[in-house]
C-alpha cells in the first residue's frame, strides 16, 4: 500500500527519502511542495528529478480527507465535515478575524472523556485520527482558502486543537502533526500560535512540555473535585490539585508565561460568584499548589438537547468574569462564532452517529444544582475575547 506523506513530520519524511536513496535536501523540497504549496501531484513538483518523481508515484501518495460538506457562515466562519471512514466524520472550523485566522482542528473521531456538556463526549469514542488525518484538515483549509482568496500568503495564522476529541489521548499522532505546523519548511507557525486544549491528561501534559511545548489551554469547568468529577469524568483520575501542579511544571518550558483555563458557563451548575471566588483561591498563593499564572476564558455553553443543561445568562457570565478580573486574573468571554452553521464549541459533527446507548446516557450521574439564586450584577465591558 502506498505511504501517505501527510503522515510524516520532516524527520519522518527524511527517513522515508533515505529509504529511497535520496538525500535530506530532497525531503525538504518535497515537504515544502506538500505543505507550503499544497501540491499533491508529484509530476508537478518541477524541481524534483524525474527519477525521484517516478519512485514517489510508485510508492507514495499525498492523500487528504474526502470532504462531506462545507458551510460558510455569514460572519466568515467556514466549517468542513471530513469523512474518516466507517460512518465517522470530523469537523474543522476556520474563524477569520481582523488580525488572524484561527483553525480549530479535531484530533479524534468522538471522544472517550465524556464530558457532560460536550456533544462529542455524548457521541462516545470511535477512534484516534492519524497524523495525516490531523494534518489533512490544516492542509485542506489552508490551500483551499488561499485558492479561493487568490493569494499565496498564509491564511491560517493560528491552530487550536479544540475540535473533536482529546488531543492528549492521541499523543503519538498529535506530536508529529504539531511539528509540521511549527516547522519553517511546513506551516511555520510560532509555538505561541499553536494551542493544545486538554481536559487534563496529567502525564501527557508533562510529556508535551518535554517533547513539543506549545501554548496550553486546560478545560477546567469547575472549582471543586466533586463538581469536576461529574462534569469532566477524567477528573476522577487526575484531580484538580494534580492538574494545577502539571500546569505549573508546563510553564517552565511553555512559549507563553500563563496557562489558559477554559470554563464552560452552565446555568446554575458552575456559574455562581462562590465558584468564581473558589477559582481565585485555587490559582492564588494559598491554593493547593500555590500561584498558577493563568488567564480564564469563559465559554457560554452551547446547548444541545441530550445534555439537559442550559447556558448561563449573559449578565451572570459578566458578573462571574468581574469576580475573576477584580481578583487580578485576566478573564475573557469567548464570542460565539458561526452560530448559523452550528460551528460553535461542542456542536461539532452533530451528524456523526451517537455511539452511547440511551440507557448508558441515562445512567450518568446527575449534576448537583446549586440552591442559591443568582445575584444579578451589572454587566461589565472589556472582557470580550475575539477568538472563539
Ligand atoms: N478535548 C479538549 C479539546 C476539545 S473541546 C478539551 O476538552 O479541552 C474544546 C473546548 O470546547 C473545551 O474547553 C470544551 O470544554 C469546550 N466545549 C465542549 N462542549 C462545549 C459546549 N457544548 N459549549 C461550550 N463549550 C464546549
Ligand atoms: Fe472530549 Fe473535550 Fe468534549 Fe470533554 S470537552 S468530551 S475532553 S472533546
Amino acid at each position: 500500500m502506498a505511504v501517505n506523506l501527510l503522515d510524516f513530520d520532516l524527520e519522518g519524511l527524511t527517513a522515508f527519502c533515505d529509504s529511497l536513496g535520496e538525500k535530506r535536501f530532497r525531503a525538504v523540497q518535497l515537504f515544502r511542495w506538500i505543505h507550503q504549496k499544497g501540491e499533491a501531484d508529484f509530476e508537478r513538483m518541477s524541481d524534483l528529478a524525474r527519477a525521484l518523481r517516478g519512485k514517489l508515484a510508485g510508492q507514495a501518495v499525498v492523500q487528504g480527507l474526502p470532504v462531506l460538506s462545507e458551510q460558510a457562515s455569514a460572519d466568515g466562519t467556514v466549517k468542513w465535515l471530513f469523512d474518516v471512514g466507517a460512518g465517522n466524520a470530523v469537523e474543522t472550523v476556520f474563524i477569520p478575524e481582523d488580525d488572524r485566522g484561527t483553525l480549530c482542528v479535531s484530533s479524534q473521531a468522538g471522544c472517550a472523556v465524556g464530558c457532560r456538556f460536550c456533544s462529542t463526549g455524548h457521541q462516545g469514542f470511535s477512534r484516534n485520527l492519524t497524523t495525516g488525518e490531523i494534518l489533512a484538515q490544516l492542509w485542506h483549509a489552508e490551500h483551499q482558502l488561499r485558492r479561493r482568496l487568490g493569494t499565496t500568503e498564509r491564511v491560517v495564522s493560528n491552530v487550536v486543537m479544540m475540535g473533536m476529541g482529546e488531543p492528549l489521548q492521541n499523543y503519538a499522532a498529535l506530536v508529529p502533526a504539531l511539528r509540521v505546523m511549527l516547522d519553517d519548511h511546513g506551516y511555520g507557525l510560532s509555538r505561541r500560535r499553536v494551542t493544545v486544549s486538554t481536559s487534563g491528561v496529567v502525564p501527557m501534559i508533562d510529556r508535551l512540555r518535554d517533547d513539543c511545548p506549545v501554548a496550553l489551554a486546560v478545560s477546567l469547568h469547575a472549582p471543586t473535585d466533586a463538581l469536576r468529577d461529574d462534569l469532566v469524568p477524567l477528573n476522577r483520575k487526575y484531580p484538580i490539585a494534580e492538574l494545577l501542579a502539571a500546569c505549573q511544571r508546563y510553564l517552565d518550558a511553555a512559549p507563553r508565561d500563563f496557562v489558559t483555563f477554559e470554563y464552560c458557563m452552565l446555568d446554575d451548575v458552575n456559574d455562581g460568584d462562590a465558584e468564581a471566588r473558589e477559582l481565585l483561591r485555587l490559582v492564588g498563593d494559598h491554593g493547593p499548589v500555590g500561584r498558577v499564572p493563568c488567564k480564564f476564558n469563559l465559554i457560554p455553553f452551547n446547548p444541545f438537547p441530550a445534555s439537559g443543561l442550559t447556558r448561563s445568562p449573559a449578565a451572570r457570565v459578566q458578573a462571574f468574569a468581574a469576580v475573576l478580573s477584580d481578583g487580578g486574573v485576566v478573564t475573557t468571554v469567548r464570542k460565539t462564532r458561526g452560530d448559523d452553521i452550528d460551528a460553535a464549541c461542542g456542536q461539532l459533527a452533530g451528524e456523526v452517529q451517537d455511539r452511547t446507548s440511551a440507557r448508558e446516557r441515562l445512567q450518568r450521574p446527575v449534576i448537583p444544582v446549586r440552591a442559591a439564586a443568582h445575584e444579578h450584577l451589572p454587566a461589565r465591558a472589556g472582557t470580550t475575547e475575539r477568538t472563539r
